[in-house]
């Protein structure tokens, strides 16, 4: 028997990109594909070629993250085109493929597979520095799909998103078993919502009345604020919304001896970014998490 004939058209296709990363979690909803958005955002802004691959196959987000919704992909004599979202950043979901957002995907494993194998096998990349792969949660048929599939042409490594919850934690260890068992390089683990942070002039006050009646006293205390101390409006206030009391997932790291890349904090102008398919390093608003954002990429 020959070597499978998709896996030589996977390589021969892989053969024009330079780094392939996995972005994985063990939980759905703590940010992997908020920080696939991103990390391909930013390595865009620092003038590489890049390529986002959404292989979730039951819950494709990554074209709203882009504000790509709708869009089709088209067929050109390569192949496949990704859909360009700058001139250098080209995204190609699953989600592209569905007729209907709307309607549940219930797809068993095989058929998961060859849709990712066709995937790796028709999608026109061309020239690409980075390769980011944003894979579903947990560790199912797609993961390892995509691991045996860019076997032969290597992958670097992965990245594990996790939030410091002890329920977000102990699925990571799953992850960091799995890469270990398919033999993935650990590139190291992100703390997402770490804490939730805020301008002070973002902050809502609110005054509370034993009855439970809230009076919004924002104007009045900003306007104290900007008559006292105005530079403080600058300032960010930090609420530790999850028990770190365990060490987090810096600790956890330690412990398993892989690398912590670091926290980003909770950002509700992040959120909006991501909802509206923006990048966070475009303008000064993510101030709060967006250079967080930028230490972690640096480290990679
Ligand atoms: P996952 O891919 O792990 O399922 P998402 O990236 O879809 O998670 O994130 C879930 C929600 O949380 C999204 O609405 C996203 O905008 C928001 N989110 C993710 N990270 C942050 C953060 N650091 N601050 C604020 N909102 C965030």
């Amino acid at each position: 028997k020959g070597p499978d004939p998709d896996l030589v058209a996977i390589a021969e296709r892989m053969a024009t990109v330079k780094h392939k990363i996995l972005v994985l979690s063990g939980k759905g909803g703590v940010g992997k594909s908020t920080f696939s958005a991103q990390l391909a955002f930013a390595l865009a802004g620092m003038d590489y070629e890049v390529g986002l691959l959404d292989i979730d196959i039951c819950g494709p987000s990554i074209p709203k993250m882009f504000g790509l919704e709708g869009q089709s992909i088209h067929q050109s004599n390569f192949g496949w085109s990704p859909v360009s979202v700058e001139e250098n950043l080209g995204v190609m979901s699953i989600g592209f493929m569905l007729p209907n957002p709307d309607e549940a995907v219930i797809w068993r494993g095989p058929r998961k597979t060859g849709l990712i194998k066709q995937f790796l096998k028709d999608v026109y990349w061309g020239e690409l520095d980075y390769l980011v792969v944003d894979a579903p949660p947990g560790t199912s048929d797609e993961h390892i799909s995509i691991v045996q599939s860019l076997e032969a042409s290597g992958i670097d490594g992965a990245i594990i998103v996790t939030t410091p919850q002890q329920v977000s934690l102990i699925d990571v260890r799953k992850e960091v078993s799995f890469c270990k068992k398919v033999g993935l390089k650990v590139l190291g683990v992100v703390e997402n919502m770490s804490g939730l942070q805020q301008r002070l002039a973002d902050l809502q006050i609110l005054e509370v009345s034993e009855s439970g009646v809230e009076r919004d006293r924002t104007e009045w205390f900003m306007e104290i604020l900007r008559e006292k101390v105005p530079e403080a409006l600058d300032f960010f206030s930090r609420t530790e919304v999850f028990d770190s009391s365990m060490g987090g997932a810096a600790k956890m790291s330690m412990e398993m001896g892989i690398p912590f890349l670091g926290k980003i904090p909770m950002d509700p102008e992040l959120c909006k970014a991501a909802e509206e398919g923006r990048s966070c390093f475009a303008d000064k608003k993510c101030a709060a998490s967006a250079p967080a954002l930028k230490r972690i990429i640096e480290k990679l």
